[in-house]
């Protein structure tokens, strides 16, 4: 087979049977690839993805916008990686269709909404285009220090830093760390983009920038450990920067939290509550933490929890990875992530979503509006709840 284009992985492109597994949870009882729950054609499925790029990469079709869109419209979930049937070659999926972005973005062929996060980063470093120097504001009555040498960096990224939704998630976590006595700083103003997404939607050289930058700008502080608030800063932290010469740990501020609950650092009153917990893909399948939220939840007396038809390994995606939360290339129709993840949450009885990462609070949060649940269903962060029910 004489391929007319390459990517790192071009040799095991053609191993895909086709056959469809991938588009499924463990018990096939629905489609777990949001691309593909979204849209309905095959091409937008994990294997339907993998034909397609075979097709490209012989030169069979053409690098096209629609093209573009189809790879641009994955969000990253891995559920195709633990749902493929083939051993050893599902490991590579998500980094084959990550090649495939980065070959567009080498060619200049990206969608416009693509195109514009980009750009925002290189001129603004954040994709809000906002200013650097308001970047801290959010933490203004948190009692947080700036870091100084403390136990911990408490890095919040782009989302929570300037969306307002993830500012509130960013304001309650560090409170608590604050009031829990957690050695804790944060970078304000000096903290820059940690480039999961960048990465993602393959602009390699921009992610490779951000990358070193952060990494040195770690090692001159000093940093040996770091609480995120968002799981996709974790991923990337903890996945990528080691290859790149990083050296500190990383933990989610779940994990930290749970730690404090189980020690009795924090103590509870009675919060009643029915709560379905939605696990965040880059919290979850990216990087094994299912357990920690859930520790916390269930340590409250009062909270019901009650999971979903599709939870931890299986949880159905809120579609705001990948860089679909700025892009929206899935967009907010009948079938797209977050509408139907909220109408699975409500079959479950629960009256509030618990959510770990801010952007699956905005996502949800949006979607819940969108199907008109705002009486039935409340978005809440596991720190929000703790908050509530805090002695
Ligand atoms: S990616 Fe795996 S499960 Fe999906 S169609 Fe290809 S071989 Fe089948
Ligand atoms: S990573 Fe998720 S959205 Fe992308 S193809 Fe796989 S299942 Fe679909």
């Amino acid at each position: 087979m004489t391929y007319i284009r390459s990517i790192e992985h071009a040799d095991i492109v053609h191993r895909c049977f086709r056959c469809g597994y991938c588009k499924f949870p463990e018990d096939y009882s629905d489609f777990n690839c949001p691309s593909y729950k979204a849209f309905g054609w095959d091409t937008f499925s994990p294997g339907g993805r993998m034909w397609l790029i075979r097709a490209w990469l012989l030169g069979e079709i053409e690098t096209s916008q629609r093209f573009a869109e189809i790879l641009y419209s994955c969000v990253a979930c891995d559920n195709c990686k633990n749902q493929c049937v083939f051993g050893k070659f599902r490991d590579f999926l998500p980094e084959i269709f990550q090649e495939a972005k980065a070959e567009l973005v080498s060619d200049g062929l990206i969608p416009p909404a693509v195109r514009d996060y980009f750009k925002a980063i290189v001129v603004s470093g954040n994709p809000y285009k906002l200013p650097q120097a308001e970047r801290g504001k959010w933490s203004e009555g948190t009692g947080l220090q700036k870091y100084l040498g403390q136990e911990y960096l408490f890095y919040v990224g782009c989302v929570g830093s300037y969306d307002e939704v993830g500012q509130k998630m960013a304001k309650s976590v560090g409170s608590m760390l604050v009031k829990t006595g957690v050695s804790v700083g944060i970078l304000g103003e000096e903290e820059t983009c940690d480039g999961n997404e960048v990465k993602i939607l393959g602009e390699m050289g921009l992610f490779g920038e951000l990358a070193h930058a952060n990494i040195e700008k770690f090692k001159t502080k000093g940093v040996k450990k770091i609480i995120t608030l968002d799981p996709h800063a974790l991923n990337v932290f903890k996945n990528d920067y080691p290859k790149l010469g990083a050296d500190f740990q990383v933990f989610h501020y779940t994990e930290i939290l749970a730690g404090l609950v189980k020690k009795k650092n924090i103590k509870f009153k009675t919060y009643s509550a029915r709560i379905t917990y939605h696990d965040p893909c880059y919290l979850g399948r990216h990087n094994q933490i299912y357990a920690a939220p859930r520790e916390i939840l269930r340590a409250v007396p009062g909270v019901e929890l009650i999971e979903m038809r599709r939870h931890g390994l299986n949880a159905f995606c809120c579609g705001g990875g990948g860089g679909n939360f700025f892009t929206d290339i899935l967009g907010t129709g009948e079938n797209s992530a977050g509408r139907v993840r909220v109408q699975e949450a409500l079959q479950t009885g629960a009256n509030v979503i618990a959510v770990a990462c801010p952007i699956c609070a905005k996502m949800l949060t949006d979607a819940v509006k969108i199907e008109n649940l705002e009486d039935k269903l409340e978005i809440l962060s596991i720190v929000e709840i703790m908050n509530r029910a805090q002695k």
